[in-house]
């Protein structure tokens, strides 16, 4: 009750506002009506691991997984990374703007009802260095609203990114794939568990990979991959 008063003292005080154009949000939401019909959503995608799918193609399955499946088991995206949606996440990452990560967990956790469920959320690492430059981890508070929305829990304690990698902006798909090889551990029992892995973008999908096989080989049952951008290889 006391939280419900709570709330609508907030919701009367800060009524929501779209972070893209300033006019009333909706749904409670940081974002217009209009503005969130003009998200860009991907028409088709591989159900493994979310590569939009261009043209008819009538495959479920890319084939890039076909070729080489992932350690994840599926991979779901809110959107494409393009305008406005790579200057959210690029504002969140680079101006610690956290109304963008407020809004795109409380998205995630709106998609992810329809999504298969899942027990517990685990947003991807940074490596302890790269963390404390930059003061924060962007997957982790996007999580934190997911977890939040969904009424999950979040382990952010037992997965640990060992290893420095390159950024991987400039690198092949095999390049990606060798650079995070091993990056991560898992610690503790996973044993049983369906995980979703949360992250901000994913391009080829290298690093989810490299993370979801951390956690099978603890034991976890069924790891699949939530973002909130999908950046396509081909474009
Ligand atoms: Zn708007
Ligand atoms: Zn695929």
């Amino acid at each position: 009750m006391v939280n419900n008063w709570w709330k609508y003292i907030q919701f009367r005080l800060f009524p929501p506002t779209c972070i893209l154009c300033h006019r009333p949000g909706a749904e409670g939401l940081d974002l217009c009506p209009d503005c969130r019909r003009g998200l860009p959503s991907p028409a088709a995608a591989c159900a493994r691991c979310a590569e939009p799918l261009t043209g008819t193609a009538s495959a479920l399955i890319c084939g890039r997984c076909q070729r080489r499946p992932p350690a994840f088991d599926g991979a779901h995206t809110l959107y494409l990374y393009r305008p406005p949606v790579d200057r959210l996440i690029l504002d969140l990452k680079h101006h610690r703007r956290l109304a963008q990560a407020r809004l795109l967990g409380q998205l995630l956790a709106v998609a992810a009802a329809d999504w298969p469920a899942c027990d517990l959320l685990v947003p991807v690492p940074l490596h302890p260095r790269r963390q404390w430059r930059r003061g924060f981890n962007q997957s982790l508070e996007i999580a934190r609203f997911a977890a939040r929305g969904l009424k999950l829990p979040l382990d952010s304690s037992h997965c640990r990114r060992q290893r420095r990698t390159d950024t991987q902006a400039d690198l092949s798909a095999r390049a990606r794939r060798a650079n995070v090889r091993g990056a991560f551990r898992a610690e503790g029992d996973w044993a049983g568990l369906r995980v979703a892995i949360i992250d901000d973008v994913m391009t080829t999908g290298a690093t989810a990979d490299a993370l979801a096989r951390a956690l099978k080989a603890r034991g976890a049952a069924e790891v699949r991959v939530w973002v909130c951008a999908r950046a396509g290889m081909h474009g």
